[in-house]
């Protein structure tokens, strides 16, 4: 009784719209083991576990989250990442100088092409250590002679319990990013309860994903989303294949390259297809609710199959669509947002308001997910700052198009203060629904690499400088 009482007091915006709560609680009962002990939680751990509806808290409240949350991070970063600690000081910013909040903007960014700037071999290696912050655990020792592989290196590490992941991306690199344990269950709570604030999605009686299980290989994709075999009922998978680093580099690198896909891949594509038309059709008579998951290109290319095959589905308020990852593969066959909800409309009979789609990044903890009134991208505010920057990498005010940037509090095994290669517009409303907090708008693109080249020479040649060092 007194632990229920202090509980409820303890609560941010108890007043949450009816249905998250129950949403939340299903949530948290589902996911218990990935939330550390309340009593160890850290300042950026509270804003993310203590709200109810993450999107519902006061801006000015949330901004004293960040503030409290971003300042504690920032100074384990310093005190335990010797890589960043030299970047802070040679831009002059200790933990000190971080009094308010607008103090936040002085905190010294990291591109994020430094996180696809790793050597390989057995340097890799030293290099994944010198992006870590905190102690990293024992690792088996790499037979240095044998040249592990890329794959290698992310096994030894993964073996010894932390959990390094990489994204894969248009420029022919991976994006690599290590996490601790705690992090990484961190992260996929903060996706988990993203959605449930957004959505009643964890009611669905089914889901289909179109992507790889998360037992195949180390992508960030795949592992980000480990928990939904907690937080779903009936998972089921509609490739029947593994995706190898190398086979998603190819497939994003040649497909662009040659204005194709391989064939191989077009054969995995419509095998992927035949699975999940079958499994649309054995939901089809019931009064089931399902919900479908997967990259916006590859439900574009199910849809193509069906209405060639004439096929035509109702699923109505029984359907939710959450697409992610953006058109990465397929850039040629990008269709606006509203034209591919129009279309999930027209062939499955789900709703646009049951038409979610998610702007993530490997870099980044949690997702930035879309509301069901505007689809604008609403971002998770309590524990990450959002950023837009100019040419010269300053922060510009809502309104304005930029480069997207954020100071996210609960990286606390990289420095999660990071640049990203993005253009968005910020707004500091939703101009559709009636939470709090900032949004980008849904139209995000690609930002001009050039501008970005010289800050991330000169981040990558700290981190080598420290790396030298670390191998003597
Ligand atoms: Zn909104």
């Amino acid at each position: 009784m007194e632990a229920r009482k202090a509980e409820a007091e303890d609560r941010t915006n108890a007043g949450a719209p009816p249905g998250i709560e129950e949403r939340i609680n299903l949530l948290n009962k589902r996911l218990a083991r990935y939330v550390p002990p309340r009593e160890t939680w850290t300042p950026a751990e509270e804003a993310l576990f203590k709200p109810i509806d993450l999107y519902r808290v006061p801006v000015d409240e949330a901004q004293a989250m960040q503030l409290k949350a971003i300042k504690y991070t920032f100074t384990r970063h310093y005190a335990h990442n010797d890589f960043y600690h030299r970047l802070c000081d040679m831009r002059g910013i200790t933990p000190d100088d971080l009094r308010t909040y607008d103090d936040l903007d002085i905190i010294p960014l990291i591109p994020d092409l430094t996180f696809k700037q790793h050597p390989s071999g057995a340097d890799f290696a030293h290099w994944i250590a010198n992006i870590y912050t905190g102690d990293l655990p024992t690792v088996v020792p790499l037979d240095i002679t044998s040249n592990p592989t890329f794959d290698d290196v992310i096994n030894a590490y993964n073996a010894a319990g932390l959990l390094v992941a990489y994204s894969s991306g248009t420029s022919g690199r991976h994006t690599v990013i290590p996490r601790d344990m705690r992090t990484y269950l961190t992260t996929q709570y903060s996706v988990g309860k993203q959605v449930c604030a957004m959505s009643d999605e964890i009611f669905a009686d089914h889901t289909l994903l179109t992507m790889p299980r998360p037992t195949d290989g180390n992508l960030w994709i795949a592992k980000v989303l480990a928990h939904i075999y907690d937080m779903f009922s009936d998972l089921h998978y509609a490739m029947d294949y593994t995706i190898s680093a190398d086979l998603t580099l190819k497939a994003m690198t040649e497909s662009e390259r040659q204005g194709g896909s391989p064939a191989s891949f077009e054969e995995r594509m419509r095998r992927t297809a035949e699975i999940a038309t079958k499994w649309l059709e054995r939901y089809e008579k019931t009064t089931d609710s399902i919900r479908l998951e997967g990259a916006p290109f590859f439900i574009a290319k199910l849809m193509d199959t069906l209405e060639r095959e004439g096929k035509h589905f109702e699923f109505g308020e029984r359907g939710t669509i959450r697409t992610g990852g953006g058109w990465k593969i397929s850039e040629d066959t990008r269709i606006p947002h509203a034209d591919f909800r129009r279309r999930v409309e027209e062939v499955l009979g789900i709703p646009e308001a049951r038409c979610h789609d998610v702007y993530a990044m490997i870099e980044i903890t949690g997702i930035i997910t879309t509301c069901p009134e505007g689809h604008y991208y609403h971002l998770p505010y309590t524990w990450v700052k959002p950023l837009v920057l100019d040419k010269s990498l300053m922060p510009v005010g809502y309104g304005e198009s930029g480069r997207f940037a954020f100071l996210d509090s609960l990286a606390g095994s990289y420095p999660g203060f990071i640049i990203t290669g993005d253009q968005v517009r910020m707004l500091e409303h939703c101009p559709a629904c009636d939470r709090p907090g900032p949004v980008l708008e849904p139209e995000i693109q690609r930002a001009p690499s050039v501008e970005m080249r010289g800050c991330a020479e000169e981040v990558r040649r700290i981190l080598a400088q420290d790396y030298v060092e670390a191998k003597k």
